[in-house]
């Protein structure tokens, strides 16, 4: 409310996207209406229209504009296109803004039966949602082998695990968990978890465990009400949050929002439902709580608990509920059941909204972030080659290639596993080996980092005069630790 008395309403940018998009966007427009919710649109244009009209990424410019101005975003599902323009629009809105937290809140709704219900199931994932093998860096290396490289970094891990403790604090909960493969993947997953115990005492008012993202899974399904809110990487949260979703009723009630430092976007985590669009049959629930999320993003939190009781009520009294929430043939309409959310409006439900504090993410300058180590040194390198010799023919080979250059072959393997020297184990061979050569005397890197360049160029000269070889990685030590994994079977 400004000093006039006028209330002062937030710009948003309304995207009514594809299939039941529009329609679940109207009956939310309609009971935000109603509720006198403080929001003003700026309605816009995204999805499989867009990229009709020939705008590639399927967002056209005024679109991403009117989302930069307003740092604000409703958006309904959106189609990726199968067999033409190629990219997902939901995909570009997330990286175009840097919308790096996906939180996906999962609590048992009132009248929505499930296996689970009465597990008292409220908790809230939260998802890193730009980096991982997300970022779609993908190379085959020979014909037969692809390769995806899944990137993490110590700022991804960082603000993503200290969203996760801020969502925590802010909506009052007891406890953080973090879910990640790190023992196996120690580098990577590894990274989040070494971030979650050192960012973890900062917040000496929430519980804090780590737990293997297979046993999390497990978890879930076994005993869901000890989470409360669970951080986790890009493809773990993938999964985990749709299968959280189905224990309290499915993706069609799920509501999400992605935000970044400059701007939020609030979506249902349902796509377009192309078999039910244009029939009036959709369910707005999904939507409709993601907009519930906006609202407490922005601090009206009066709307959003008025517009909550409503929609629990009208729930928990199951009169006028859309076809997946009814019976067979019993289903209303998406108008009916707006209609009744409205009616509601005012009345509160035996299911308390839950108490809210204003969440913000913590911002991160804008620079490229850049951590050097006191000290650095260059090990070795390890050089993918494209083969059908043995493992034996190629370490041979390799050995004397070495022979007379600074480096030594310490070993090679294939996905992952030691074949030469052989272990004894019984490793099905692909065309893909990747060779590792120590340097016989480690180089100590200085700024210039130009430091065994004609080494390297010698070897892979050398190499590259007999063999195919696709890339090439430096094996590094900094601060004395070595800055990569061994192969599985290395002594
Ligand atoms: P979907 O659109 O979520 O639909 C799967 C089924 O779920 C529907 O056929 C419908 O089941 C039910 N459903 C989903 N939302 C519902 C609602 N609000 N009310 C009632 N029933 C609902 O998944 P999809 O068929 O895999 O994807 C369709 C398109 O959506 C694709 O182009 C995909 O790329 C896109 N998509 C977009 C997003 C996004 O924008 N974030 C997310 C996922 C998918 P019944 O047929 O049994 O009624």
């Amino acid at each position: 409310m400004d000093q006039s008395g006028t209330i002062t309403k937030t710009k948003v940018t309304g995207l009514p996207g594809d299939g039941i998009g529009p329609e679940v966007f109207h009956a939310t427009q309609r009971i935000f209406e109603a509720a006198a919710a403080p929001i003003e649109w700026e309605m816009a244009e995204a999805g499989a229209e867009m990229f009709k009209k020939g705008v590639g990424t399927g967002v056209p410019r005024e679109t991403l504009d009117s989302i930069a101005r307003n740092g604000l975003a409703l958006k309904s599902p959106l189609e990726t296109p199968v067999g033409f323009g190629g990219k997902s629009a939901n995909v570009t809105l997330r990286k175009y803004f840097e919308l790096y937290a996906n939180i996906r809140p999962v609590r048992e709704l009132p009248g929505v039966i499930t296996p689970f219900s009465g597990r008292g199931i409220d908790m809230v994932i939260v998802r890193e949602n730009v980096e991982d093998v997300y970022a779609g860096i993908e190379h085959m290396q020979t014909p037969s082998v692809a390769q995806c490289l899944k990137l993490m970094t110590a700022p991804g891990c960082e603000r993503i695990v200290r969203a996760a403790f801020g969502l925590a604090e802010a909506e009052t909960r007891k406890k953080v968990t973090c879910a990640t493969k790190a023992n196996i993947m120690k580098l990577t997953e590894g990274m989040m978890k070494r971030m979650f115990e050192k960012v973890g005492p900062e917040y000496p008012d929430l519980a804090q465990d780590h737990i293997i993202i297979d046993n999390c899974a497990h978890q879930l399904v076994i005993a869901p009400e000890q989470f409360d809110v669970i951080v986790t990487s890009n493809m773990n949260g993938d999964i985990i949050s749709d299968l959280a979703a189905g224990l309290v009723g499915g993706l069609g009630i799920a509501p999400s929002s992605n935000l970044g430092d400059h701007a939020a976007m609030f979506e249902a985590v349902h796509g377009s439902a192309p078999q039910i669009a244009g029939k009036g049959l959709a369910n707005p629930t999904a939507l409709l709580s993601a907009g519930i999320m906006m609202l407490r993003h922005i601090g009206a939190f009066e709307a959003a608990t008025k517009i909550e009781q409503a929609l629990f009520i009208t729930l928990a009294e199951g009169k006028n509920l859309t076809g997946d929430l009814s019976p067979r043939g019993h289903g209303v309409g998406t108008d009916a059941f707006t209609d009744q959310v409205i009616a509601n409006l005012g009345r509160s439900s035996n299911l308390p909204s839950r108490d809210y504090k204003k969440f913000e993410l913590v911002a991160w300058p804008d620079l490229t972030a850049h951590t050097e180590p006191n000290t650095r040194s260059l090990v070795g390198i390890d050089v993918f080659i494209e083969s059908d010799l043995s493992a034996q023919e190629l370490g041979q080979a390799l050995e004397a290639i070495a022979q007379d250059t600074p480096f030594r072959l310490n070993g090679i393997s294939n996905r992952g596993v030691q074949v030469f020297p052989p272990t004894g184990g019984q490793t099905f061979l692909v065309d893909h080996f990747a060779c590792r050569f120590m340097f016989k005397n480690p180089i100590p890197l200085n700024a210039s980092l130009a430091n065994g360049q004609p080494e390297i160029s010698y070897l892979v000269q050398r190499i590259g005069a007999k063999f195919t070889w696709m890339h090439i990685e430096k094996l590094q030590n900094f601060d004395g630790k070595d800055a990569f994994e061994r192969p599985q079977g290395e002594g």
